[in-house]
């Protein structure tokens, strides 16, 4: 069976396109993902979506949009998409480790962006014995511990400020002497008075792969070249994100950093082909920009559909 549209990722891009569509009668599929509900799964409280006056836990919200999208009639099916085929429509897509086989007339890509990584074989070796990319998940863990965050943007300094709940000690690691977050943020940490910066100065290496934990961090002053280690239990990494679109190399055009580019609305340069969210935006990235262009992505399939004659 082919289908109109076919949605893949469950963040509020993918699902906002998915209550769209349902309401344009398009009987959408979201293939969930690795991750169902996407980043703001692993956030605490969101304080800046519009709607919510006292705020919204971050599960909450997906959890609920997921339930508006399910009663409007949207399908859902879990597993990642191991492969697509744009070069034909009706595009197909491979999902799961059965290779279960979808057919749609249009796509909708709303798969997101992942946490960026140091690229040191420590980390690799440490993650989740010490290493950790998320604070809300993790933070716990280090109650009474001493722990650094890697970063200088609004990721780092949340982490650091929620990571204060458990941790005796959260010191930031930043490679400049300025942060890159916003200033609001910025006040709030420098008030906390667990708080610590080490300014100009990036990660050579994390300690403790033979102890099989974290047991330190050697960093590199990148002004004097000072090398120097500091004890810790706990290292997080927060310093940006990547595009998931390697699924989508050499099939779609993409921007020098990897994320799809979108133009006119939400059109790739695949006819019938649309992105929303993060993996199209590394400008705004915030859920209610997400949601809005998984709306337009959502009428411009439609659109498309419609243009088409393929409605079905
Ligand atoms: P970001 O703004 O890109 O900041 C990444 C930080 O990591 C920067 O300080 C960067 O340093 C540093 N960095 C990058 N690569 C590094 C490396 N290899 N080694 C060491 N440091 C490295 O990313 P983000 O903080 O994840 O934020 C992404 C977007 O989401 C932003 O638009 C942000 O406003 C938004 N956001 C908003 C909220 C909120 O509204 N509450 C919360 C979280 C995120 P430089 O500064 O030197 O480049």
């Amino acid at each position: 069976m082919v289908r109109n549209i076919i949605i893949i990722g469950s963040g509020p891009a993918g699902l906002t396109a998915a209550i769209y569509a349902s309401r344009a009668n398009l009987n959408p599929l979201v293939v969930e993902g690795s991750q169902p509900g996407g980043q703001l799964t692993i956030t605490t409280q969101v304080e800046n979506y519009p709607g919510f006056p006292d705020g919204i836990m971050g599960p909450q919200l997906m959890m609920d949009m997921k339930r508006q999208a399910e009663r409007l009639g949207t399908e859902f099916v879990n597993g990642d998409v191991i492969s697509v085929n744009l070069s034909k429509r009706p595009f197909v897509i491979l999902v799961g480790e059965e290779n279960n086989r979808y057919e749609a007339r249009a796509l909708i890509i709303a798969v997101g962006a992942s946490a960026r990584l140091l690229n040191l074989e420590s980390e690799r070796r440490l993650m989740g014995k010490g290493v950790s990319v998320c604070a809300t998940c993790d933070g716990f863990f280090f109650k009474g511990q001493e722990v650094m965050v890697i970063g200088g943007g609004d990721t780092a300094l949340e982490e650091a400020i929620l990571l204060t709940k458990f941790a005796r000690k959260v010191t930031v690691i930043h490679r400049r002497d300025r942060l890159r977050a916003t200033k609001a943020l910025q006040d709030k940490a420098f008030k906390n008075e667990k708080m610590d910066f080490i300014w100009n100065s990036v990660v050579e290496d994390i300690l403790g792969v033979e102890e099989d934990k974290v047991t330190g961090i050697r960093l590199r002053n990148v002004e004097t070249l000072e090398i120097t280690e500091k004890g810790c239990d706990g290292v997080f990494i927060a310093i940006g994100h990547t595009p998931n679109t390697r699924l989508f190399n050499g099939q779609i055009e993409l921007d020098d950093k990897g994320y799809i580019i979108t133009r006119d609305g939400m059109k790739t340069s695949v006819p019938g082909v649309f992105a929303a969210g993060d993996v199209q935006d590394h400008v705004y990235r915030q859920a209610v920009t997400a949601a809005g262009t998984g709306c337009m992505a959502a009428i411009d399939a439609e659109r498309f559909i419609e243009s088409e004659s393929i409605y079905l």
